[in-house]
């Protein structure tokens, strides 16, 4: 079944581990007897509900979430949540603080502003978004009700590699694109989000941990279904959820655990990393945007000094089997998306792939 699959570097939505897909395959028409799909159960049976309990404790227990701590799961994306976020917590102080360091950073800092005074704590577009700003480069308001920054910059490359310290200021972080591939001190955080479809699930699925306190303090206006304290009251079961998602989040959970858990994860995120970076930066053809300690072990972004010759990368690449290459177009390039599912014998492979190609050209 699994023969002809190409090392697929999309951005997202993206691979997900061949395991999961097979077992999802086998259980497709006939979930474990049930007579049906998960896709044709109703989310308020017994089937259905043990899926959703199992994926949720699973969820807690490998990321490591404190009992003070709500897991949610929503639709809408990871988009959804750039409204979201002020929408229940500006209400507070009526301001915020956002470190814009991409191109979602900045969707969410212009959304924000909508809801109240919103300031820019840091901003990395001076430089193209290549780089991370330190600690000491944040300007951070103690009346703001929240610090908000994403985690890992998809499109430019750029990965945090500290977690700001904002005294008493709760932090928002957007974590789509390296969820679950480290581990993290939740109790750092007000809220961690992210939508699924990078490293956890397919598309449709957004996760959300919320501190608790935070909830219930919502902005009069805030629609029904963008409050968490509904989805909380209502164990993200006000609607129906994305069930099927749910249930795909379950199967990569095991997946997860069965490779050592977030822990393990992390151990080989920055091998699989390494392997591209090293292979980049003793090349003749290509650099690498990103700066040396703010690049990304997820999204690898690179690029030979022509377009022509970046087009012909990316297409000898595709006719090797590594697909989907191309860069962002606000970044141009390539870029190597290299989440949990992808193997590190198709990074080292992609490695060979560009030693080989530098030699050529
Ligand atoms: C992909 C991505 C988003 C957008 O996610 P949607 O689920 O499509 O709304 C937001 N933030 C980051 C960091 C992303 O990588």
């Amino acid at each position: 079944m699994g023969s002809q699959r190409v090392y697929n570097f999309s951005a997202g939505p993206s691979m997900l581990p061949l395991e999961v897909l097979e077992r999802a395959g086998n259980e497709i028409a006939n979930y474990q007897g049930s007579g049906m799909s998960v896709m044709e159960m109703s989310h308020r049976s017994k089937v259905f509900q043990k899926i959703f309990d199992d994926t949720k404790a699973n969820f807690i227990r490998l990321f490591h979430v404190p009992d003070n701590y709500k897991v949610l799961f929503l639709q809408g994306g990871a988009s959804s949540q750039f409204s979201m976020v002020p929408l229940n917590l500006i209400g507070k102080t009526g301001k915020a603080d956002y470190a814009v360091t991409g191109n979602f950073a900045n969707i969410a800092y212009k959304e924000a502003k909508k809801y109240g005074e919103i300031s820019l704590a840091a901003s990395s577009e001076d430089k193209n978004h290549t780089y991370i700003p330190r600690q000491d480069q944040l300007k951070l308001d103690p009346q703001a009700s929240y610090f908000y920054y994403c985690a890992n910059n998809t499109i430019y490359g750029t990965e945090w590699q500290y977690v700001p310290d904002t005294g008493d200021v709760p932090i928002v972080c957007d974590m789509s694109s390296d969820f679950l591939s480290r581990p993290v001190d939740v109790s750092k955080y007000g809220i961690i989000f992210g939508g699924a479809q990078k490293n956890l699930a397919p598309a449709g699925l957004t996760i959300a941990v919320v501190r608790e306190d935070l909830a219930g303090h919502e902005l009069p206006f805030t629609p029904l279904m963008m409050n968490y304290k509904t989805m909380i009251d209502k164990d993200s079961m006000y609607n129906t959820p994305p069930c099927w998602c749910i249930y795909m989040l379950g199967l990569v959970l095991e997946w997860l655990d069965s490779e050592g858990g977030v822990e393990g994860m992390e151990k080989i995120k920055h091998s699989k990393a390494a392997l591209l970076y090293d292979a980049l930066d003793n090349s003749r053809l290509f650099t690498c945007p990103a700066q040396p300690g703010s690049r990304s072990d997820m999204n690898v972004t690179f690029r030979s000094a022509s377009g022509e010759l970046d087009a012909k990368f990316v297409q000898e690449a595709a006719a090797a089997g590594f697909t989907n290459l191309k860069g962002h177009r606000n970044v141009g390039g390539m870029r190597a998306s290299i989440y949990n599912a992808m193997p590190v014998e198709g990074v080292e492979k992609l490695a060979d792939f560009i030693r080989e190609f530098d030699k050529n050209n």
